[in-house]
């Protein structure tokens, strides 16, 4: 599965790339320069809607897909360039936070989750997943709905 860097313009594609389980690099923080060597030295492909970007990476002979359209668009199309399902999985996520792996918790070691989500959501789920760099926790919430329902949006666009 190709791991990608992605510019700063495209945080939120970035974010339904880690959904979906794309080791995916992204801080708003980071500059053209960076993110080419990034990409080099980490074997990632660079994602960008910055032409200009996208020419330097090409004279460098380094992997890169320009990016252009809507949110949606441009996730489909990353989508479809490299092969990747609109399908989210928990299981098969990272952390969208920090791109850490997720740990499975199940109902038997969900103590070890205590006191990282809210009292209602620790008692009303029993499977969860947890970030060990930045200790986020995920499970499938209320948002999980929607995230399923976008998900299906961007299937329509890649037909
Ligand atoms: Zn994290």
């Amino acid at each position: 599965m190709n791991r990608f860097v992605v510019d700063a313009m495209l945080g939120r594609l970035a974010t339904w790339l880690r959904l979906v389980g794309c080791d995916t690099y992204y801080s708003p923080k980071t500059d053209d320069d960076d993110l080419l060597r990034i990409a080099r030295d980490d074997s990632r492909v660079l994602l960008t809607a910055d032409e200009e970007l996208s020419r330097r990476a090409a004279d460098d002979g380094t992997e890169c897909m320009l990016v252009r359209g809507t949110v949606d668009e441009r996730v489909a199309s990353v989508f479809m360039r490299f092969g990747i399902e609109a399908v989210a999985d928990p299981a098969l996520s990272r952390c969208t936070k920090c791109n850490g792996a997720l740990v499975h918790i199940f109902a038997d070691e969900k103590d070890r989750i205590k006191g990282l989500v809210f009292d209602q959501t620790f008692n009303h789920y029993d499977e969860f997943w947890l970030c060990e760099y930045c200790s986020s926790v995920f499970f499938r919430g209320g948002q999980w709905k929607n995230i399923e329902k976008y998900m299906a949006r961007i299937a329509d666009l890649m037909t």
